[in-house]
């Protein structure tokens, strides 16, 4: 078993959808990023990636290459799980928490479990999402942004 831990933040402000967990989730703003800034998916790759030993999400797809601009996060996913496939390694499960004053999660959190279980090709209870506030505190509790952690555990 290979464990792997991820983080990502992103700032609000984008004219484009607010995608999380592959799920377009209704919200005044999207948040700012070279690809489609689907932040819990940028931490589940980097969980993924160091779990693997692979490094992280920007030297496999650096945000100064055009070829990522606005793209879909998932597509980022499914080439992180192919190449843990491509070696040997299978996910077990995975676990993230989005950190998020607004909008709210919780009515999102299934369509999410559901999108990400598909593109790591795992059954859906194997993967799981919560979401938190910080009660005001910080740069999410201000709603400035949304941050993500994520963990992964995988099989060789
Ligand atoms: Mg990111």
């Amino acid at each position: 078993m290979r464990i792997g831990h991820g983080y990502d933040a992103h700032r609000f402000g984008a004219a484009r959808p607010l995608v999380l967990g592959g799920v377009v989730v209704p919200h005044d703003t999207g948040l700012v990023a070279h690809s489609d800034g689907d932040v819990l998916i940028h931490a589940l790759c980097d969980a993924l990636l160091g779990a693997a030993g692979l490094g992280d999400i920007g030297r496999h797809f650096p945000d100064s290459d055009p070829a990522y601009a606005a793209i879909d996060s998932r597509v980022l996913l499914r080439r992180v799980v192919a190449s843990l496939h491509e070696r040997g390694l299978r996910v077990h499960n995975v676990d993230a928490t989005v950190v998020a004053q607004r909008p709210r999660l919780a009515a999102h959190v299934d369509a999410m479990r559901a999108t990400l279980a598909s593109d790591l090709a795992v059954a859906v209870e194997r993967v799981n999402v919560k979401a938190t506030t910080t009660e005001g505190m910080g740069f999410t509790g201000r709603a400035e942004g949304i941050a993500s952690h994520a963990v992964a555990l995988l099989e060789e």
